[in-house]
């Protein structure tokens, strides 16, 4: 499932694509992609069809991309919201390209420098999303996400926190926010509402990088090792980031269609019975929230109750 480093990939490859280009035309292809719109395929059609993108932005799992205003009003008002869910890929495409496998939505648009294109929406699993939505402003008067200057963000992600890549997320209020959960470490950092865009993935790699059993209560951590969680967190992003993201699954590719590499770089998530990067004993997994956790039973303890 793309996290946080593959969604920013998807948004970066966008946003010179889509900034200042005009809507020719909207295709659906299936409305299951149209899931948190609200309305049909025709009304997304009718709605985005002769409107001009303004840029790219992202939170989180989640990108949007904001639509200029129609009437004199400066600030965008509305967007399209992009989740995508398991499987969903956005794709750059020559006009006229043909349909690709799984396709969805298809969107040709006319840049003022790059001439015509097509942004494909594709989506094996149909779990990923786009859908038309208000823009409100920001509580803390900070940019809604990164990519975009405007202290707005679309209603369906005004619910989920900033993403610790964010420059306006807040440390101590996640540091507090902790302090207040029995729950798993884990658990809470796959919490969107205490901190967004980290998965399963990111969370096993982050845990293994501050040796952390998955299942560490979360308010048992000292603001020492809460500052060293959130360190590890911003790490594996980054590097993600920088290396293209992770293509586990061979789901998730770039705005080409690429597949990143991270997969490559990862310590723990994946690796059951392979040998720890640190001290080389094997990797166990264990079910966890339907899913799995993978960490070193040897690097991360559960810590005994004092
Ligand atoms: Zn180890």
């Amino acid at each position: 499932m793309p996290e946080l480093p593959e969604v920013e990939v998807v948004r970066a490859g966008l946003a010179p694509a889509v900034s200042g280009a005009t809507v020719l035309a909207v295709t659906v292809l299936d409305e299951r992609a149209l899931t948190r719109h609200p309305g049909d395929g025709t009304h997304f059609e009718g709605a985005l069809t002769g409107r001009v993108f303004r840029g790219a932005a992202r939170r989180g799992k989640f990108l949007w991309l904001p639509l200029e205003p129609a009437g004199a009003s400066l600030s965008a008002t509305e967007a399209v919201v992009g989740h995508l869910g398991m499987s969903g890929q956005l794709l750059l495409r020559p006009p006229g390209a043909p349909a690709e496998r799984h396709e969805r939505v298809r969107l040709d648009l006319a840049h003022p420098v790059h001439g015509e294109l097509a942004v494909v929406f594709a989506d094996q699993r149909t779990f990923g999303s786009l859908a038309l939505d208000e823009l409100i402003p920001t509580p803390d008067a900070a940019p809604g996400g990164y990519g975009s200057d405007d202290a707005a963000v679309p209603t369906q992600v005004a619910h989920i926190a900033r993403d610790p890549l964010d420059p306006a997320f807040d440390d101590a209020v996640f540091r507090s926010a902790l302090s207040r959960k029995v729950s798993a470490i884990k658990r809470v950092l796959l919490d969107q509402t205490v901190v967004s865009g980290i998965g399963n993935i990111y969370a096993d790699e982050a845990l293994w990088g501050a040796r952390l059993h998955p299942e560490t209560p979360a308010s048992s951590l000292s603001t020492r090792t809460v500052n060293r969680v959130l360190h590890e967190v911003r790490a594996v992003l980054e590097k993600a980031l920088a290396e293209g993201g992770t293509s586990f699954d061979a789901q998730y590719v770039n705005v080409n269609g690429q597949a990143g590499y991270f997969a490559h770089s990862l310590h723990a998530y994946g690796r059951t019975g392979q040998p720890c990067d640190r001290c080389g004993r094997p990797i166990v997994r264990v079910s966890f929230m339907n899913r799995s956790s993978h960490y070193c039973p040897h690097c991360q303890r559960m810590p005994r109750p004092a």
